[in-house]
């Protein structure tokens, strides 16, 4: 089953996604929730993200295959960092290019959101207190990553954290396809199944450095084929039972919300 939350008529709404539709719910899946009577077309609202996290919590390298990738060897424990809460951002909303960098790079990763309050968890003891899954893109200023010595800066310009379309319910997340295209062409391909540390190892691991709380994500890692986006490019992340996460990277522009034209 799938969720979406969701602007209508200037009003936050959830509901579950049933092909073109979304039938809307009274209560949200973070708590108790029954569904109305209500049906409005997908493409008559706005999609949000599908939560609102307190903190957004990312690992490093995570996939086998991006570490041959990069000849790296496998790390013996997580390596975390964050990402804040003003980077998040919806499907179809648009990921600004800061003027400051000259290297923004895109990567396609499993965001898990969390259900319940976990602290000090096991891997067992994690697994009725995730909700669900989304698609997320952790997009980072590269330059400054290697500049900066840490990652804070190149992690959390505005607009860097895409997540959604949909939050996917009842998803076994030991084996999804994860794909990633700019402009419609393949740039990053590859499974789930590639993960050094799978998803319960990894929430469990994070709960025993900081409790996790309803609506919290945990970005799990990106497979190889990182790259570069531009001003103009639409970037899309698609994982398998979720659906797909489409967003376009513009110009700094203006506070009024208009982007500048690119010249
Ligand atoms: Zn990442």
């Amino acid at each position: 089953m799938r969720f979406a939350r969701f602007l209508y008529q200037n009003e936050i709404h959830w509901g579950i996604v049933d092909h073109d539709q979304v039938q809307v719910l009274r209560g949200s899946p973070f708590e108790l929730w029954e569904v109305t009577n209500q049906r409005i077309p997908l493409s008559w609202v706005n999609l949000l993200p599908p939560c609102t996290p307190s903190k957004i919590v990312c690992v490093g390298l995570n996939y086998r295959d991006h570490a041959r990738e990069l000849g790296m060897p496998l790390p013996e424990e997580p390596l975390l960092f964050l990402k804040p809460p003003s980077s998040v951002i919806g499907h179809g909303q648009k990921i600004i290019y800061p003027p400051e960098s000259n290297q923004v790079d895109y990567e396609a990763e499993l965001a898990v959101i969390i259900k319940e309050k976990i602290s000090r968890a096991t891997e067992e003891e994690v697994k009725s207190k995730i909700l669900g899954y989304t698609c997320g893109n952790d997009v980072t200023a590269k330059d400054f990553q290697k500049k900066d010595g840490q990652w804070t800066r190149a992690k959390s310009f505005d607009t860097f954290c895409p997540l959604g379309p949909f939050l996917a319910v009842d998803l076994d997340a030991d084996d999804l396809r994860i794909e990633l295209k700019v402009n419609g062409e393949i740039r990053q391909q590859s499974s789930t199944k590639e993960m050094i540390f799978p998803v319960p190892r990894l929430v469990s691991f994070i709960s025993s450095v900081m409790t996790l709380y309803p609506g919290d994500v945990v970005m799990t890692g990106t497979p190889p084929g990182v790259g570069p986006l531009q001003v103009g490019d639409v970037v899309s992340v698609e994982i398998e039972g979720i659906g797909i996460l489409t967003n376009e990277v513009v110009a700094f522009g203006p506070p009024d919300g208009k982007a500048r034209p690119f010249s």
